[in-house]
């Protein structure tokens, strides 16, 4: 099915949502979004002021009383039907997501598919919230275990997925009781609005779902972790970034979920089935364009296969076309903006300095746009600083190693702890693996974790809490234990 671009974008809201309804706002700076494979200015929306932040909060604090008396199922069939409209939108999500963040076609429809998978999977849990009811150890009471929304929620949330990263937090809130106030990226934030507007036409009642943008987010931000209204923050993004809004948030004891940055380790060992390592690493390292926070950051590698995976996975690298992703067959889309282009080659210049061996890219084309080449470098000498630092770009760093002991304590030679992923045809060792690194989530002979079904999150300073599976929901509830005598004493 083709598209029609302007008028997609014309079926974007271009206001903020407060209260049930799109408007202007109080003054804020407007947001432009601009296409980062051509530069172009894609759409202007409106930015919220502080005081535009305080009144969604105050909309969001009104409906939460009603949102939560409300059935569980009726909540679960209301994202049951969001699900099925985004699925029958599918392809205008998908090409939105390309306009606004830049991922090939293919990338942004597998996002819209695992987007949506949130809304699906929390209308199943929602309907299963339970409590527990039994007799205390002594005989003389009953203790009742109830589970209660949280309240209303700020969701802030990274323009690396779009959608997903929306839909992943909107979907349990509201499958638990909870009413939001939701912060997209200023980079990204068409996805969200659009996306809103499936729940609105899905029967969402006014004030459950609030939609904020400003490309100035941090006094908005602060004004509403320190409000006693809101009861929940739930971000997503950089580590630096989290840990300002959990200082912000510990002034108020505010419930925190934080999803942040990842150092992934890929492990290669001598046992490995070299094919499936190597179709393992195209996913691990070049889906999102390396923008994601699951991508391969370290590829530590055993030396006697080092050559051959190096050679292997640079044949691979050297075949990514890059250019526009709305252009069939491109890989490599543009990365999110100019800064992110010079990062990357500061971080490749950094490492062939230190000593690394350049197999292919390393290089950014001249403009429009911002692209940077898949790059794969070798022998990446420790000090390098992308072996510390997220890279956030299409670069391969190929370190070898010696023993699994030297592997394991590289692995976890980082503050982070996200994900790791493991290559080997070894039963036993691939359990080893499990057991001894440092990451919330391991990926075992494959290149990509996420799946709505699974409790994904960090260790160390990667996170805390857990988004999808059963964990998820739990997220955006509060237990209640009520004791009561046991009804024979
Ligand atoms: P970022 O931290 O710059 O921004 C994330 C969000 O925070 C955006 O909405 C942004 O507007 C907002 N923000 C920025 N500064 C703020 C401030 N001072 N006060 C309040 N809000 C502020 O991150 P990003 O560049 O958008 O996303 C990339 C990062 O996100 C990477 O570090 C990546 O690893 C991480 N990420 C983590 C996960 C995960 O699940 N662990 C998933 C995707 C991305």
């Amino acid at each position: 099915m083709s598209v029609d671009v302007s008028a997609l974008l014309g079926s974007v809201p271009d206001g903020l949502l407060i209260g049930g309804e799109w408007q202007p706002g109080s003054g804020g700076k407007p947001v432009e979004v601009r296409d980062p494979a051509t530069g172009t200015l894609v759409k202007t929306v409106a930015g919220a002021s502080v005081a535009d932040g305080l009144a969604a909060l105050a909309a969001a604090d009104t409906a939460f009383p009603a949102w939560a008396a409300t059935p569980a199922r009726a909540r679960a069939e209301l994202l049951r039907r969001t699900f099925d409209l985004l699925r029958e939108r599918a392809e205008e999500f998908a090409l939105l997501i390309t306009t606004e963040m830049g991922k090939p076609l293919a990338e942004a429809r597998a996002e819209v598919a695992y987007g949506a998978e949130f809304l699906r999977w929390f209308s199943e849990s929602a309907a299963h919230l339970q409590g527990r009811y039994g007799p205390s150890p002594e005989g003389t009471g009953r203790v009742i275990v109830t589970q209660h929304p949280v309240g209303p929620c700020y969701l802030v949330t990274p323009w690396n997925f779009p959608l997903a990263m929306a839909t992943r937090k909107i979907a349990p809130a509201l499958a638990a009781g909870c009413t939001v106030v939701i912060k997209p990226a200023a980079l990204t934030p068409l996805t969200t609005s659009l996306f809103v507007t499936l729940l609105e036409d899905a029967g969402m009642p006014a004030g459950v779902v609030n939609v904020v943008n400003t490309a100035d987010p941090g006094p908005m931000s602060e004004a509403l972790i320190g409000d006693p209204r809101l009861r929940k923050l739930s971000f997503t993004g950089s580590t630096p970034v989290g840990k300002l809004l959990l200082a912000r948030a510990a002034q108020g004891v505010l419930r925190t979920s934080m999803e942040l940055g990842g150092n992934a380790p890929f492990l290669v060992f001598e046992d490995a089935d070299l094919d499936r390592a190597v179709d393992g690493a195209m996913v691990a390292k070049f889906r999102n364009i390396g923008q994601a926070c699951t991508a391969a950051n370290r590829f530590l590698v055993h030396t006697s296969v080092a050559d051959e995976f190096t050679r292997r996975l640079t044949e691979r690298a050297r075949g990514l076309r890059m250019g526009n992703g709305t252009e069939p067959g491109v890989a490599i889309g543009p990365l999110i903006d100019q800064r992110a282009v010079a990062k990357t080659h500061a971080l490749v210049r950094d490492a062939l300095d230190r000593g690394a061996t350049l197999h292919t890219g390393g290089t950014a084309p001249d403009g429009p746009g911002t692209f940077y080449p898949a790059t794969v470098l070798g022998d990446v000498p420790a000090g390098a600083a992308l072996l510390r630092e997220e890279i956030f770009g299409p670069v391969v760093a190929i370190t070898p190693f010696s023993d699994e002991d030297e592997a394991v304590a590289l692995a976890n030679d980082t503050e982070y702890g996200l994900v790791s992923y493991v290559f080997t045809e070894s039963l036993a060792r691939g359990q080893r693996m499990v057991e001894r690194l440092h990451t919330g989530m391991t990926g075992l002979n494959v290149g990509a974790v996420s799946n709505a079904a699974a409790p994904f999150g960090g260790w160390k300073q990667s996170g805390l809490g857990r988004e999808g599976g059963d964990e998820g929901i739990h997220e955006y509830l509060q237990t209640k234990y009520t004791l009561t005598p046991s009804p024979f004493v």
